[in-house]
């Protein structure tokens, strides 16, 4: 076994995390799924591309025996959490997941859940102009929407938008003041948005219930059964310390 921890990143928390231990002298290595150009990347050693499913990562545990991993990518990322918690319990490796908590409604919002993006485009269906904001991934399960769209992403969606789609590119923080702009200025008439928790986002939230406009919200995957969880860098510190 090496010193080292893997850091399954992709996310803000995953950096915070990263910088934290290598401030206390940790070995640390991140992981990047190398979607996004020009990422920022995390302190200490980075590695980019997937590791080739749950066996390869595996594989990769088995090489390189990490004294523990923290999964500590995006809510949404759950093919990369069900892969990093199958191939922990196959090699013995300890496993933390790191995940933000999902946001809370506060009196004043009107919140619809779904359970997928394909339910948030029907949802949203009888509406003017919805703002989408689930990401480029999210973006193709639009496609069908008949009122107009105002697709907000970090890169450019892979696919073409349809006719009548109006794309924005910007990564966040955004501010309340900007987002009840942004939907005064397009005239937006319902939110879309995936559960992804935060502070970098959420300011859509608020201006949504400021202007008295609906909000679709994607429920996030489970964690997969057995992972011990947590909420917080620095819980998620405490536990490799522990270690
Ligand atoms: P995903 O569907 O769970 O994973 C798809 C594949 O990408 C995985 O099977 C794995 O490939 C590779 N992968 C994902 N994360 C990786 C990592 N940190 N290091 C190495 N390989 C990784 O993931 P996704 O939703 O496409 O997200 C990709 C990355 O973007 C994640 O790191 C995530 O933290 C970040 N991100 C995602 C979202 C979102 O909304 N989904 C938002 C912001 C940031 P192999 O099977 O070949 O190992």
């Amino acid at each position: 076994m090496t010193g080292q921890v893997l850091v399954l990143g992709g996310t803000g928390e995953a950096r915070r995390l990263a910088a934290a231990l290598v401030a206390e002298g940790v070995d640390v290595l991140s992981s990047l799924a190398g979607r996004v150009a020009g990422p920022v990347l995390p302190a200490g050693d980075v590695r980019i591309g997937g590791f080739g499913g749950a066996d390869g990562l595996a594989a990769w545990l088995v090489e390189h025996r990490p004294r523990a991993v923290v999964d500590a990518t995006h809510p949404f990322a759950a093919r990369i959490t069900g892969n990093a918690a199958g191939a922990a319990a196959v090699t013995g490796t300890s496993l933390l997941r790191l995940q933000r908590p999902g946001w809370t409604a506060q009196p004043g919002d009107d919140w619809r859940w779904v359970d997928s993006l394909a339910q948030a485009a029907d949802a949203v269906a009888g509406f003017g102009t919805v703002f989408v904001t689930t990401g480029r991934q999210g973006v193709a399960a639009f496609a069908g929407v008949p009122g107009r769209c105002l697709v907000r992403s970090v890169d450019p969606p892979d696919h073409p938008l349809p006719a009548g789609t109006t794309l924005l590119l910007a990564r966040g923080p955004f501010s309340v003041a900007g987002e009840v702009a942004l939907m005064r200025e397009h005239g937006v008439d319902v939110v879309v948005t995936k559960d992804s928790g935060g502070h970098l986002t959420e300011a859509k939230l608020t201006a949504a219930r400021e202007l008295g406009l609906p909000v679709v919200l994607v429920r996030r995957p489970s964690v997969p059964a057995g992972v011990a969880t947590v909420g917080t860098v620095e819980e998620a510190l405490s536990w490799v310390l522990a270690r």
